[in-house]
């Protein structure tokens, strides 16, 4: 039997990065918030950094693919038809439970790339709107860094930096030597005590999750705040679609719980923060004769413009040790080849991210891969003079949205509810292939004036680097974008988007900073129109 909630003013659908910060940020106004979680809450013993297998369980339960993660809490992705493969984490935190937590922000150039170079389109609001949202946002998840880098937007990180290290002062030393742009990353991650929160030990990789509690994941930043300030956060519901009335207002949410029992949840006003292919599968399974094509899709432009930002890494090997799996992953940037230079060939740009290396046991996976751990005595030597020895360069291409690159909802593969499945069409554009080429001859000549040897490059990253955007984009013309500039779906007036899948164009760094900044920054325009809000 069908179980009927209690209505709620406020119904949140995802918990992670956008959704913690909204639900922090409305609950000032003492509403009834209620936020539906599909993944379970992740206890910091559960984390694979607890144990000596943590390297083997990122290829099992804490995988970053859904797909071969495969946990009850997933739902499928159907990426055959795309060269980047789709990553995620579903549980309370989403994806910051796993992200690396490198902590750029997307610069003013990127809101205005219609204006500046003639494609994609400017979005409807700028960076120095979100510029007080940006500092709320580091905060509060407390961030590390240092303030005066010349080529990003001023700001002041809260925390000092996480210490470059061996490897960290190798590139520094060589970037230094080349003459181009460095500086020491802005990563989500406590150097001091912070709020509660313990410092990094920089023991090891942060990515399957940190179990010191110094990485700042919204589970242990936004979410106990907001749940102390009244906000209900119910994991394992996973919603199946938003309802809406004969007005042709969202009425609230049909979902399952963890024993697949039906709920329906009604609520004055639905916000929808499930990342850039949740988002577009759940409008895309709201269905109705009112919708017949999704929910809030008159524009035909839900699950569009798909943008992943593909990421060559290119990698080399030094003689010396260097810090190999040991600390942060992350622990500076270049901006030098960010903005938009014509003589290179192509538009906009990209950041190198630098990282230190990984594991005993990834190393022998990635250097059995490429043909460089020989059979039979020279084994052990040719493993040994590349485990910690390895120097590793991300480039974080800008991924121009084309309406082709799109989520559709998969007609064979179902979540454990019976929930239609993502389907990802996906190509790579001429523009990034040719930064991608840019960045790769860059990263090499870096490499080499390292002192590195074996280079070798993976141009795209088997799972993309878990940026998934652009699919429901802001805009003030209802015919060319889904939400208006501050993200209330032009269809439907009581329902709002809030996280990766309103970005206009995707930038060329990391975005969850920005995705909360934009998330804060509709909250507020939320709170400022409360009395109006649906006139
Ligand atoms: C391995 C990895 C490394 C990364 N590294 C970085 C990094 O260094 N820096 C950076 O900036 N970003 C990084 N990211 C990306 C970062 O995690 C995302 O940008 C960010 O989490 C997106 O926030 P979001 O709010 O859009 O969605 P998410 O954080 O993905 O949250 C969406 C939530 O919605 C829930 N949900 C979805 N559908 C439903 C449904 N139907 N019912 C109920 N709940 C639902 C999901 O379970 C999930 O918890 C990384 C990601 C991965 C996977
Ligand atoms: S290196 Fe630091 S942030 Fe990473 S898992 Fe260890 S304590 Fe956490």
């Amino acid at each position: 039997m069908t179980m009927q909630h209690e209505i709620v003013d406020v119904l949140i659908i995802g918990s992670g990065a956008s959704g913690a910060a909204v639900a922090y940020s409305l609950a000032e106004t003492k509403m009834r918030i209620l936020c539906l979680e599909q993944g379970d809450w992740i206890k910091p013993g559960d984390f694979p950094a607890n144990g000596r297998d943590w390297e083997a369980r990122r290829h099992s339960d804490f995988d970053m693919s859904p797909n071969r993660r495969g946990r009850v809490t997933d739902y499928p992705v159907n990426d055959d038809a795309s060269p980047m493969k789709v990553a995620n984490f579903n549980a309370v935190g989403g994806g910051t439970v796993m992200y690396t937590a490198h902590w750029p922000r997307l610069h003013p150039s990127d809101f205005k790339v219609r204006t500046l170079d003639g494609v994609a389109d400017d979005w409807p609001i700028d960076y120095w709107m979100l510029e007080p949202f940006f500092a709320e946002n580091d905060r509060i998840m407390g961030i590390s860094g240092a303030a005066g880098d010349p080529a990003s937007p001023r700001h002041d990180p809260p925390m000092p930096p996480i210490p470059l290290g061996r490897t960290g002062a190798r590139y520094a030393k060589t970037m230094n030597s080349l003459g181009w742009h460095w500086w020491p990353s802005d990563v989500a991650v406590a150097t001091t005590e912070y709020e509660g929160r313990a410092k990094c030990i920089n023991l090891g990789h942060c990515t399957p999750g940190c179990a010191q509690g110094a990485k700042a994941s919204t589970d242990i930043t936004y979410w106990p705040m907001a749940i102390r300030s009244g906000v209900e956060l119910r994991p394992r519901c996973r919603v199946r679609e938003v309802t809406v009335n004969q007005d042709g207002m969202a009425s609230g949410a049909i979902y399952y719980d963890a024993e697949g029992k039906e709920h329906i949840q009604p609520a004055e006003m639905v916000i929808i923060a499930c990342n850039g292919v949740g988002t577009p599968r759940l409008l895309l399974n709201s269905v109705s004769g009112r919708f017949p094509n999704g929910l809030a899709n008159s524009s035909g432009l839900v699950g569009r413009n798909l943008m992943l930002h593909p990421w060559p890494q290119i990698s080399g090997y030094v003689e010396d040790m260097v810090d190999g799996g040991r600390g942060p992953m992350t622990s500076l940037w270049s901006k030098q080849f960010y903005e938009t230079d014509p003589s290179r060939g192509f538009l906009r740009g990209y950041m190198i991210q630098f990282s230190r290396s990984t594991g005993p046991v990834q190393e022998a996976l990635t250097s059995a891969a490429v043909g460089a751990l020989p059979w039979g005595k020279d084994h052990h030597r040719a493993y040994r003079a590349r485990l910690d020895h390895r120097l590793q360069l991300g480039i974080a291409c800008d991924d121009l949205p084309e309406a082709h690159n799109r989520v559709t909802l998969d007609p064979v593969l179902k979540d454990s509810d019976g929930i239609p499945g993502a389907r990802i069409d996906y190509t790579i554009g001429e523009n990034t292939r040719r930064m991608m080429e840019h960045g790769i001859a860059r990263a090499t000549e870096i490499l080499e004036a390292a002192g590195a040897r074996d280079i070798f490059c993976s141009r795209t990253l088997l799972n993309s680097p878990g940026h998934l955007l652009g699919t429901c984009r802001m805009g003030h013309d209802p015919d060319r974008s889904v939400v208006n500039a501050w993200g209330r779906s032009h269809d439907v007036r009581n329902l709002f988007i809030v996280d990766g899948s309103v970005w206009v164009t995707g930038g060329g760094v990391n975005p969850t900073s920005t995705i909360q900044a934009v998330a804060l920054y509709i909250a507020d325009q939320i709170k400022q129109r409360l009395a109006t809000l649906f006139d």
